[in-house]
């Protein structure tokens, strides 16, 4: 899989799509999973470029996220004790 993503990062080293926000852009969660495609702590969950939705680290969000809001992704908040605050 490493190898993968890794030619994936290469091909796309140019790509800089342009990213809005839409609504349902954040979930809370108790702790940030890893991200799918290193060891990183995930900080969205997310569609990729490739059709397959993941969990993605800062780096591989801006390599092949296609945005966040609905149907897209969402950015990961930690929240700690549960999800009173809003
Ligand atoms: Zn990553």
């Amino acid at each position: 899989m490493g190898n993968y993503w890794k030619s994936i990062d290469n091909a796309l080293k140019l790509s800089d799509l342009p990213r809005k926000r839409g609504k349902n852009s954040i979930r809370r969660v108790d702790s940030l999973p890893k991200c799918d495609m290193c060891d990183e702590p995930a900080r969205y969950d997310g569609l990729t470029l490739y059709g397959m939705w993941g969990y993605m680290c800062q780096r591989h969000y801006s390599k092949v996220g296609v945005g966040l809001g609905l149907g897209k992704g969402q950015e990961l908040i930690v929240v700690k004790g549960g999800d009173e605050i809003d």
